[in-house]
């Protein structure tokens, strides 16, 4: 553990410093490898040997040389690390915690679209389940999300594209290729980002005139009009290293980002766009629930499993997508 973790760690209250050393010294000794997602909180994210987005963290594991890994993020991201490493045995610290967006679009949704839009493609967001991604035609992130929908269009030279399930990164896509766009359903968002308001960007510009404002394309496109630079929580965590000269940010992403980026740049300041910006389903992971995992690392009370003609079709449209980005 580098000293800077050591030194955080020390800023947290008695009792977790104590799971936090607990799970260092067992995921040691049980050779477990672990990865959290940047939306965690921050005891978690301080135990993890890998930080990252879902796709990024997904390809990790190809190279770990651990059997055994935990994921520490929302069910559709551990599922999608099982997806790409089939012979690895995913372990998934919490019953539910199943991503708010990624709950919105059920798989009949897609068959009835396509029964009423024969031919038109479809586009998922990496933030769907396995079952979702089966029906996809390929998936992207939100970092690849516009030449992903571009790449398709001009491959089919369809009229539109179906892409689901979140109506602010569709309207953000359909902005920036000028493709048509059907958002299946056409409410679906993530209540983090979509909750983000004009009145926010006017109050922190007010508090931080010289902040830069970093907000990720999940936010509605009437404050994404607002922003100095839109990306994703990765290109928002790179930001401030490939801007050396900019000393002062507010982050319109999850409050987590917000805590690493302090974390990395302690020289520099980051306000959160707005401070309840907080993913529930990821701050239902503890230390606790990682110490439990842990601890029964042998069993398969918290593994993985996913029927495996899921895992066959969602496996062809990821691959797909890193096929082409
Ligand atoms: S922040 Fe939003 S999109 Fe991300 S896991 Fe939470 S609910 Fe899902």
């Amino acid at each position: 553990m580098d000293p800077s973790s050591e030194y955080f760690i020390r800023k947290l209250p008695e009792i977790d410093q104590e799971l936090i050393y607990q799970i260092l010294e067992l995921k040691k000794e049980k050779n477990v490898l672990i990865l959290a997602h940047n939306y965690q909180c921050e005891g978690v994210q301080l135990v993890a040997d890998l930080l990252g987005d879902s796709l990024g963290l997904a390809k990790k594991v190809i190279k770990a040389t651990q059997n055994d890994i935990i994921f520490a993020g929302v069910r559709f991201m551990a599922e999608t690390a099982k997806v790409l490493n089939p012979n690895k045995r995913i372990h998934f610290p919490a019953t539910g915690s199943l991503c708010d967006m990624a709950a919105y679009l059920k798989a009949d949704m897609i068959r009835e679209y396509k029964l009423k839009n024969p031919g038109i493609p479809v586009v998922l967001y990496i933030n769907s389940t396995a079952e979702s991604k089966t029906l996809a035609d390929i998936v992207c992130t939100s970092s690849n999300a516009v030449n992903i929908v571009k790449y398709i269009q001009q491959q089919t030279n369809a009229p539109k594209i179906a892409f689901g399930p979140d109506k602010n990164l569709g309207a953000y896509i359909c902005k920036m290729s000028g493709i048509p766009i059907d958002i299946i359903p056409p409410h679906g968002n993530c209540y983090v980002h979509d909750k983000y308001t004009i009145k926010d960007v006017s109050k922190a510009r007010k508090q931080h005139p010289e902040a830069t404002l970093l907000i990720h394309p999940e936010a509605p496109l009437e404050v994404l009009d607002l922003a100095d630079y839109i990306g994703s929580t990765s290109m928002i965590i790179h930001y401030p290293v490939e801007h050396p000269q900019i000393t002062s940010y507010i982050i319109g992403t999850e409050i987590g980002v917000t805590e690493q980026l302090r974390r990395n740049h302690p020289e520099k300041t980051f306000s959160p766009l707005n401070e309840n910006a907080i993913c529930t389903a990821m701050k239902s992971i503890t230390l606790k629930s990682i110490l439990d995992c842990i601890k029964n690392i042998d069993s398969d009370k918290f593994i993985v499993e996913i029927q495996e003609d899921i895992m066959k079709k969602s496996q062809d449209a990821i691959n797909k997508m890193i096929e082409v980005r």
